[in-house]
């Protein structure tokens, strides 16, 4: 079967960056399972994934306005040093989820001094081009149920009680 819209797909993928550092990986987890079409994924991968059959195995690279975005300067911000007490040594390049106007948000410390800390609220992958390697493990079709929630059921997906 191939990948359509309302298809639910599972697969394997290992992410790296242009260095080749991996991102991520589904390797020693099950496979990532999604519904096709219902933007989901990163738009870049999803148009890649279009039209795929099961076993088929293929790289893809998606530049930063398919994926996370570019990174955006103004989303530097300083913050009171205060927030982080009870952090042991903070350091630029931690990592924090926070509660920002967008929601929550994984913010990086880039700066630290005495009185304040400079955050960046961009998405950690914001700016990056990102190298997928995805082998397409399943492909059927979406239940009534789960287009009506919106996720997959089952393996990869939700399990309701
Ligand atoms: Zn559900």
């Amino acid at each position: 079967m191939h990948i359509s819209k309302h298809k639910v797909v599972m697969m394997d993928y290992t992410l790296k960056d242009d260095e080749g550092t991996v991102i991520d990986t589904s390797q020693g987890r099950a496979p990532l399972a999604y519904i096709h079409g219902m933007g989901q994924m990163i738009p870049g991968l999803e148009e890649a994934l279009e039209g795929h059959s099961t076993g088929e195995n293929f790289n893809v690279r998606v530049d930063p306005d398919k994926a996370y975005g570019q990174r955006d300067e103004n989303l530097l911000q300083a913050v009171p040093r205060e927030l982080f007490k009870g952090v042991d040594e903070l350091k630029p390049g931690m990592q924090f989820e926070a509660e920002t106007q967008n929601g929550r948000e994984v913010v990086t410390v880039v700066n630290v001094e005495d009185e304040q800390v400079v955050v960046d609220t961009n998405h950690p992958l914001a700016g990056v081009t990102l190298n997928f390697d995805v082998t397409v493990v399943d492909v059927r079709e979406a239940t009534e149920q789960e287009l009506d929630h919106g996720h997959v059921h089952g393996p990869g997906g939700h399990h309701h009680e």
